[in-house]
């Protein structure tokens, strides 16, 4: 039974014009029996049921169904309500047209948990609809879809049904026949119909209740007295209220009936009369929870998501693209250098080794003096550090290494007429270094010098190509006297022998024969650098080398000293011999110089000649130089002791003065770097401007810095990116539901609670997050390689030598890959909240409204 008390219901509206649509109005319903509420259009019959329903909340009163007060339920609650007591039957029939006419029927047990198949075959045979279980409410009438709608509200038992304007939209004879089947129903429940039809109120109702601008104006209940057979009362024939005339007929009959006594032919009204009684309380229904079982929510989430699925490929597509970008964005972003230069380096090959450039302002590069406390950073990242110093066997012009005809880019890195500097180092490293098995040097007859050199037999080559050598042995021993210049840095030890012949033959037939392209093929730039930092390198085995090497008498023979000042002026724009003044038999006390009067004018602007020399005074003067890289100095005072015409030189000095410019000059401009694991110092070197000294690391290093630069911009379009895959989802959840308002809308008017479409749609973003990653990794794994083909290209255009190799810059990461398919579920998570708000939002009563 139904109390319903004081009850209003405001419709509170934007623009403030409320609407009062039931001012309250108290009444009561029995038990049982078919009640009507009928008024005007507008009058507020639809919102009573709807409240009665639970299907919007009053704005004050009470409404009281069996004992529970619906006013005081929350949401979760009034779903269980409408499940489990309340059967509703709309105008609109409002049957999910994806699930057959048996689905249709099934869910409403489902989600009481009370489903049974005999039950539905039952509820089928009572509306008359046998046979049509497999159907589809398109296929069928409005009248046989509202005898579905009827059969869902029935069968799950409830206690009363609420029935807005159930014939609204059918025929006059379908109309009779679902009000007769509602009329039976009410037999044994309350079924409460809201209609504008006075005659079937009349004819089948138990109780009438009339509503006009939200109060009840009339309410009536069937009179026990009414009569129900024709009969005369005085002068008037009264019908009874069952037999419907229309007032033409009835003065029809008049008529003829005239000839009598009879006046008046009237239809008695005797059948209602109004109501006044309270109805007992008796019964208490209770309120079950309502539930899908989780088969069921999935079954719902692949019925929403099927017919919707070129919309999800599409969405995750559009995704799974931005990731893609995102992926290779990434990879560019968090493009680590260092671990890719490790991976670069071959382990028995390869040497990573660096120096530092301080400037090419004039168009040159010149390499700066590493000094030892530059090392020590190095050594603390648990590297073994090895000096490259700029000694180096001196070849001239006359002497092409190998007859290599070097494209003039390249051959400014490649010092193919001298050594490139030597290498103090282990013969452990060496073999690394050289790539061979052992270290195999050749030394013919020569006894071991102390602090000697060795040279690859690719430099002894050039000798023997070029220099008109015929034997190795002819290079070996002492110093070397090559194109005429008569200094060298050091002893020839031996030869080492390397497998460059053989593993790089046919290169070295090209280059003989000048076929080398403007494109430095892959080998060949593994050439290049194989010269550059292991072929045209001299190796000292020695700690001690560069220290002692300029006490030996054969180092301080020449000397050749750049850059250098006589009390500021600048004395030479080429370079000016400094000859060991032991060479010519003279004694020179340690700061002691003779100077070329020539010289000497140009310093002091004086007017020296050989007359004239005699009459020079010794005197201090202050002498600086840098190195032929410009990076150290040299600073001291020296006494000029005579001036003459020295021959072959500008300045004669003394023994002592020779070895400290010798010690100030021999600079360590490179690092030799081994160990297990170099990536710190390969970081740190790169960190700290120091450039690799093969064409290959130079090209990642090149990589690293225009990736610096372009970092920030990377980070924020990865940033921009992820927002975009976040809109993406959340745009697909949203639309999703929206496309499915409609349903839910009804589904929740049956009762169904919000957790479980809540999983309906969470499970179709998985879906959608599980394709994403799906179609990230297939293009990820396609993209990449392109994507890396085309920065490479435009990578080699910065690169020194436009050399970049097949450097995989970007590749398919399986750790990034597995980082976006988390950061995607994440995402995915976040968004789905939006959707759920949505969900919350969507009221079935508006629904129902929205098709009404
Ligand atoms: P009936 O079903 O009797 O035709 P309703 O119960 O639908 O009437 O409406 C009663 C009154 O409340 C009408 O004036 C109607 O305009 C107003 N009304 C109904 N629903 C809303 C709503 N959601 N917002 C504002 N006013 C409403
Ligand atoms: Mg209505």
């Amino acid at each position: 039974m139904i109390r319903v008390e004081n009850l209003s219901k405001e419709y509170k509206s934007k623009n403030k014009n409320n609407c009062v649509a039931l001012k309250n109005i108290s009444f009561e319903l029995p038990e049982k029996g078919l009640v009507f509420i009928v008024g005007k259009s507008g009058s507020g019959k639809s919102t009573l049921l709807n409240l009665i329903g639970g299907l919007d909340n009053v704005t004050s009163g009470s409404i009281n169904v069996f004992g529970n007060e619906i006013s005081i339920l929350n949401e979760k609650q009034l779903n269980s309500y409408r499940s489990s007591l309340i059967g509703f039957i709309f105008q609109d029939f409002h049957l999910l047209e994806d699930l057959t006419i048996e689905e249709n029927i099934a869910l409403s047990l489902k989600l009481n948990n009370q489903y049974e198949k005999s039950k539905i075959e039952k509820a089928l045979k009572q509306v008359d609809l046998e046979g049509f279980n497999s159907r589809y409410p398109t296929e069928l009438s409005g009248g046989q879809k509202q005898r579905v709608a009827i059969a869902r509200a029935l069968i799950k038992n409830p206690d009363i049904i609420l029935a807005d304007e159930p014939t609204g939209n059918l025929d006059s004879k379908t109309t009779k026949q679902i009000i007769e089947l509602i009329k039976k129903i009410s037999k044994d429940k309350l079924v409460v119909v809201v209609s504008h039809n006075l005659y079937d109120a009349y004819d089948y109702g138990d109780r009438i209740i009339e509503l006009s601008d939200g109060v009840i104006i009339n309410d009536l209940i069937i009179n026990d007295k009414y009569s129900n057979v024709i009969k005369k009362e005085g002068n008037q024939i009264i019908i009874p209220s069952t037999i419907k005339f229309s007032e033409e007929e009835l003065n029809k009959l008049l008529t003829m009936c005239k000839s009598n006594d009879v006046v008046e032919i009237k239809q008695a009204n005797d059948k209602f009369i109004t109501y006044n009684k309270k109805i007992e309380r008796k019964s208490k229904a209770n309120i079950t929870k309502t539930n899908l079982k989780t088969k069921e929510v999935l079954k719902f989430s692949y019925l929403f998501g099927k017919k919707r699925f070129g919309r999800f490929v599409l969405s995750s597509l559009m995704a799974a693209i931005i990731v893609v970008v995102l992926a290779l964005s990434q990879s560019i972003a968090y493009f680590n250098p260092s671990v890719m230069i490790s991976e670069n380096i071959d382990e028995n090959t390869d040497a990573y080794c660096v120096r530092k450039n301080i400037d090419n302002v004039l168009g040159e590069t010149r390499i700066k003096s590493i000094s030892d406390e530059e090392i020590v950073p190095f050594e603390e990242k648990g590297i073994q550090v090895y000096k490259l110093y700029n000694e180096t066997l001196i070849n001239t012009n006359t002497y092409k290494v190998s007859k290599l005809e070097l494209p003039s880019d390249i051959s400014k890195n490649l010092y193919t007429s001298e050594t490139y500097g030597t290498l103090v180092t282990t013969p452990e490293y060496a073999k690394k270094v050289l790539g061979v098995e052992e270290l195999e040097i050749y030394t013919g007859d020569v006894t071991y010098q102390k602090y000697g050199m060795y040279i690859t037999d690719y430099f002894a080559d050039a000798f023997l190509y070029n220099a008109g050598i015929t034997s190795y042995d002819d290079i070996l021993g002492d110093c070397l006297q090559i194109g005429g210049y008569t200094w060298c840095w050091g002893y020839i030890n031996g030869i080492i022998k390397t497998d460059y012949k053989t593993k790089y033959s046919s290169l070295i037939e090209d280059t003989i024969k000048g076929n080398l392209d403007d494109e430095l093929s892959e080998e060949e730039i593994d050439f290049y650098d194989y010269i550059i930092h292991s072929l045209a390198i001299t190796y000292s085995f020695e700690e001690s080398f560069i220290e002692e090497i300029c006490n030996t008498p054969h180092y301080k023979s020449f000397q050749w000293v750049y850059n250098n000042y006589f009390n500021g002026v600048e004395t030479t724009s080429s370079f000016t011999y400094m000859v060991a003044a032991s060479y010519y038999g003279v004694e020179l006390k340690e700061n002691e110089i003779i100077m070329h009067y020539d010289l000497y004018n140009k310093i002091f602007k004086t007017d020296y000649n050989l007359s004239n020399v005699d009459s020079f005074v010794p005197h201090q003067v202050h002498f600086h130089c840098s190195d032929e890289y410009g990076a150290k100095k040299y600073d001291g005072v020296f006494t000029i002791k005579s001036i003459g015409k020295t021959t072959g030189s500008s300045v004669m000095a003394s023994d002592k003065i020779l070895i400290d410019l010798k010690k100030a000059m021999t600079v360590c401009y490179g690092l030799y770097f081994d160990g297990e694991d170099m990536t710190n110092a390969i970081q740190y070197a790169i960190d700290n401007n120091y450039i690799a000294i093969s064409m290959k690391m130079s090209a990642i290093q090149t990589m690293s810095k225009a990736v610096s630069i372009f970092k920030e911009f990377f980070d924020l379009i990865v940033f921009i990116l992820l927002v975009g895959c976040g809109a993406i989802i959340v745009s697909f959840g949203v639309k999703n539901i929206n496309s499915r308002k409609y349903e839910i809308g009804i589904l929740k008017a049956l009762g169904c609670n919000f957790a479980s479409f809540e999983t309906m749609f969470f499970l179709h973003t998985v879906v959608v997050a599980l394709l994403i990653i799906l179609f990230q990794t297939i293009g990820f794994a396609i993209f990449s390689d392109l994507a890396n083909d085309i920065l490479v290209e435009s990578l080699k255009k910065l690169a020194v030598n436009h050399v970049m190799l097949d450097l995989q810059f970007i590749s398919f990461d399986i750790n990034l890959m597995i980082f976006d398919a988390i950061l995607v579920v994440l995402i995915s998570l976040l968004s789905s909240f939006v959707p759920t708000v949505l969900l919350k939002r969507i009221k079935p009563i508006s629904i129902i409204k929205a098709k009404e």
